[in-house]
């Protein structure tokens, strides 16, 4: 954390500066450093919330008086220290949210409207719908078109969406005089502010229905169906969750739909374990070819590869197939195909096997277990739970 700058400095007042001139150095610093104003720029940020950490303090008669006689100790916050932040915001300093839950948001999403504060956004906005789609790990490497039949509230096909039986079963509302909006006037620490907010009689829509329609009873929505088209790029893992905008449940009376949310669940598949965007494939290969080697196959996303082993390998090798995983769902690159290497020692042997491996347990490399295999045991662990 760097050195606290002093609240004066920070709004670029004389440290005799009374309320007023504080809080138009204040409004002039949030205006500027505004994140709806400067969107992503951090350093704007940083400065938004350090004028609003100012201003928290200076426009308080107590907490300006406590930092004028012990600087940013006095009012909770460590002068150039690490630990603390001040007064009432439990230490951590600013947060964006604090500030507009303490100050409001003096623009109102003003700023182009890609922020939703909520509050006094729309009123009508219909419900999120959550869909799972479970995907095979081949759709999940190449990426997949679904159409997914939804379940939802549609737009009633008989009035639209007003709710009304015609478009002369309307009046004007006689609250917001057709405008839709209400303005209340609120005292707050830019002088009085004039709120537009929808209007509670109507709901933003400056009119209301006379005579509803029949088929949804006013609502302007029915329960339907739709089959969505949902492009789920390669690479996608279990839990993530896309969201189609606009194709969730409609709203009442013409409002904004609701999103549809398609939550992707993987198949689970037994051959090749997904480990991010490596594939971990667990192969038995028998004694004879762990001795001499040999070639065996191997499953892959769309078929099968064939896998050399070279002769003295031991149980817990793991053997890479690079580029043949799953690709990163951010475009960078492909993960592996790990092949963990296990030797299928037999249950039982014949006659002539026991005869045979007897023979071979007096030749010299069969004589002394090493303890080359435990060791091995322990790096396949590692790299199982790498
Ligand atoms: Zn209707
Ligand atoms: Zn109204």
């Amino acid at each position: 954390m760097a050195e606290k700058r002093d609240y004066y400095e920070v709004l670029g007042v004389e440290r005799n500066a009374d309320a007023d001139t504080i809080k138009k150095a204040y409004r002039k610093a949030a205006i500027k450093y505004h994140p709806d104003k400067n969107p992503g720029d951090k350093e704007a940020e940083e400065k938004f919330k350090e004028a609003a950490e100012a201003y928290d303090v200076l426009s308080n008669e107590d907490k300006r008086a406590r930092y004028d006689r012990f600087g940013h100790a006095g009012v909770g916050g460590a002068a150039g220290g690490g630990a603390g932040g001040f007064g009432g915001f439990g230490g951590g300093g600013f947060t964006m949210d604090d500030i507009f839950e303490q100050f409001g948001d003096i623009f109102g999403g003003a700023f182009g409207g890609g922020r939703s504060r909520g509050r006094s956004q729309r009123v009508n906005r219909g419900s999120d719908i959550r869909v799972t789609v479970k995907l095979t790990l081949q759709e999940i490497a190449e990426g997949v078109t679904k159409k997914l039949k939804v379940n939802k509230t549609v737009v009633c096909d008989q009035c639209g969406g007003s709710g009304a039986k015609d478009k002369n079963a309307f009046q004007t509302c006689s609250t917001c005089q057709g405008s839709g909006y209400v303005i209340t006037v609120q005292n707050s620490m830019f002088g009085r502010m004039q709120t537009q907010s929808v209007c509670p009689t109507c709901g933003g829509a400056g009119r209301i229905i006379t005579e509803k329609c029949s088929k949804c009873g006013g609502e302007g929505t029915e329960r339907g169906q739709e089959i969505i088209e949902v492009k789920i790029p390669a690479g996608v893992g279990e839990g993530m969750a896309l969201t189609v905008s606009g194709k969730g449940n409609a709203a009442r009376r013409g409002g904004q739909n609701g999103d549809l949310l398609v939550v992707i669940e993987e198949e689970y598949n037994p051959q090749l374990v997904r480990d991010g965007n490596d594939l971990i494939h667990n192969m038995n290969i028998t004694v004879t070819t762990a001795l001499l080697g040999g070639e065996v196959e191997v499953p892959t996303i769309d078929g099968k590869a064939r896998i050399k082993i070279a002769p003295g390998t031991h149980s817990g090798k793991v053997l890479r197939l690079r580029g043949k995983g799953l690709p990163d769902v951010n475009g960078y690159g492909r993960g592996d195909i790990m092949v963990v290497v296990d030797i299928t020692i037999p249950d039982e042997l014949n006659r002539e096997e026991r005869e045979l491996i007897e023979k071979l347990s007096e030749q010299p490399h069969f004589k002394v277990a090493s303890k080359v295999e435990n060791q091995n045991i322990f790096e396949r662990m590692k790299n199982f739970f790498r």
